[in-house]
């Protein structure tokens, strides 16, 4: 029995580059200064400064304006137009960091701590891994996978999270799993269930329903905004899930939606259609599983995706002439059709090979080049009590940025 892990990831491009020996002796100074007036550039600005001086000792080697010629200046920009997750320009004692949104930023943020540590003995930052990138070189890349969710012990320490730029199904997704009771609270109204052989079935829901539509947009308004509005306004996922049974409301409704006997795709994807118009900020996910195995016959918004489980695949190197492989490539090649964003909800281990320090740690790697040379915007899971040395292993796997030297 495979050990359910949660998951994940979306990709992106590039190649990798990663640690050259440095020429130039470490500055004595830095000057940090924002790129324009942008108020979100200053905030990380001043993140960065307190982070150097705090690890510094406050030695008075941070400085705001006036700097010796050897100084470094650090240059932050927070730009949301950018063409890629982060931009690093290098240009003599100039290093300018830029990046689309803050999350990227503040793992740039601790990227360049980190590499400005292994040359300058008086930043402490034992609590960093390795940088992942040489700010000596100018360069700029994206994430191989959009969403990075392992599920981990460590994984599941928000300040982890930051320095090593993952997800965790807790704070991302507002509605996860087979979890649409909860979020709808105590309903009476059986126009919220699956209409069966004449009559209201309460194991599964019509996803026609009005009831179901309003009482889940105000689950989100409630409890996660609308994404746009109000004080830290963010996106955030959430999956619609029929409960896990073969019942597919058959309402005329559902029916026109274009429901089957056995595909409740028709209205669950209309239904995702029109959360995703009222929520433009926020994604909604259906999964590719039982009764909504099937893609939708149109193109989904943008801000729609799938969960695709690998359940079925082998926990060994993939080789796409078995038959699970290749159901599975042809399952994500439907899917393709209709979505970009597709998440892979993957398996690493094994109950039999539990305690095996990196059991699946080739065949993981195998998988996430697959699914990059597919070019899917995919990615994985892991087991659920991976240790911290575990998680450090699989990191560079899924976390190492896809960069492209410039200079
Ligand atoms: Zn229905």
């Amino acid at each position: 029995m495979k050990f359910p892990i949660y998951f994940l990831f979306l990709g992106l491009l590039g190649c990798t580059l990663f640690g050259f020996a440095r020429a130039q002796p470490a500055p004595h100074s830095y000057r940090i200064q924002a790129v324009g007036t942008n108020t979100a550039s200053e905030k990380w600005c001043d993140y960065l400064r307190a982070q150097l001086e705090r690890r510094m000792g406050n030695n008075h080697a941070v400085l705001n304006t006036s700097a010796p010629p050897s100084a470094l200046d650090i240059l932050i920009e927070l730009d949301t137009t950018l063409t890629a997750d982060y931009a690093i320009q290098r240009t003599g004692n100039r290093l300018t960091l830029q990046a689309e949104n803050e999350e990227v930023m503040l793992w740039m943020i601790y990227q360049c701590i980190s590499w400005l540590a292994e040359e300058d003995s008086r930043i402490a930052a034992a609590d960093l891994p390795p940088a992942l990138t040489d700010m000596r070189l100018s360069s700029r890349g994206n994430f191989r996978f959009e969403y990075r969710g392992i599920y981990s012990p460590s994984n599941m320490q928000p300040e982890a999270r930051a320095i090593l730029a993952t997800h965790n199904v807790d704070d991302d997704w507002g509605l996860w799993g087979h979890n649409l009771r909860k979020a709808l609270g105590n309903q009476s109204d059986e126009s919220l269930y699956a209409m069966h052989d004449g009559r209201r079935d309460e194991s599964q829901f019509c996803f026609s329903s009005e009831t179901l539509y309003h009482g889940l947009e105000s689950y989100i308004l409630d409890n996660y905004g609308d994404g746009v509005h109000g004080a830290g306004a963010r996106s955030f996922r959430f999956c619609i899930m029929p409960d896990d049974n073969d019942r597919v409301c058959q309402c005329s409704a559902c029916r026109r939606a274009g429901n089957t006997l056995q595909s409740a795709t028709g209205a669950v994807d209309r239904l995702l259609r029109r959360l995703a118009e009222r929520f433009p900020r926020h994604l909604f996910f259906t999964t590719a599983y039982r009764t909504t195995a099937d893609a939708p016959g149109s193109p989904m918004p943008a801000n729609c995706g799938v969960l695709v489980s690998a359940i079925d695949l082998p926990l060994h190197p993939l080789n796409t002439q078995e038959k699970t492989v290749s159901q599975f490539e042809r399952k994500l090649t439907e899917w393709k059709r209709v979505t970009s964003r597709i998440y892979v909800w993957d398996y690493m281990r094994n109950f039999d090979d539990y305690l095996t320090p990196f059991p699946m740690l080739a065949p993981s790697n195998n998988a996430s080049r697959t699914s990059r040379k597919t070019a899917y915007r995919v990615f994985s899971s892991t087991a659920a009590a991976m240790t911290t040395l575990r998680w450090m292993m699989y990191r560079p796997m899924f976390s190492r940025p896809c960069c492209s030297q410039t200079a």
